[in-house]
């Protein structure tokens, strides 16, 4: 019975898709600097909430950080928590910040299932739970993982020119 396999199979891709929404952690609560949606839009630039509150994904090229090689502390831009020290900044040639590690504990990962056949691991600030971006396997060493952020989702803090 064709029609009855084929309800079987949607049956189960509704199971899946209902399993996979992409913001379990926020849905838990439990961050440490949490915000009414009417608050981060107050505290955030209609770009920067659509990226850190609703997985929205800036366009390749558009963020001046993909370009930004000084030495310095790349922050969260919901919360200011340090994300990743430009030591471990790399040009991975796709037109978004790249990163081989971020800074111990300051970042938290999800499934990211939103596509369906590909799986993404979705990456999010740990202290606000901010939507980042993905990290992929395919970095260069020395962890091989290419954390690839949304400039948008990012502050810059220079290093010190004296220190
Ligand atoms: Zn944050």
């Amino acid at each position: 019975m064709p029609a009855r396999r084929e309800v079987l199979k949607l049956m189960g891709l509704a199971a899946v898709l209902a399993a996979t929404r992409p913001w379990p952690a926020t849905a838990a609560g439990g961050f440490a600097v949490m915000h009414s949606e009417a608050e981060w839009r107050s505290l955030l630039s209609p770009a920067q909430f659509a990226v850190l509150r609703e997985h929205e994904t800036e366009t390749a090229g558009s963020s001046p950080l993909a370009h930004e090689f000084r030495p310095g502390i790349y922050a969260c831009a919901g919360c200011d928590q340090p994300l990743y020290d430009a030591a471990t900044k790399f040009d991975s040639g796709t037109g978004w910040p790249s990163f081989t590690a971020p800074i111990a504990g300051a970042i938290g990962t999800s499934r990211d299932r939103t596509l369906l056949i590909f799986t993404r691991t979705e990456v999010h600030c740990s202290r606000c739970g901010g939507h980042l971006g993905h990290v992929f396997p395919d970095g260069p060493p020395p962890t091989g993982q290419r954390y690839c952020m949304n400039g948008v989702a990012l502050l810059f803090h220079p290093a010190s020119a004296t220190g």
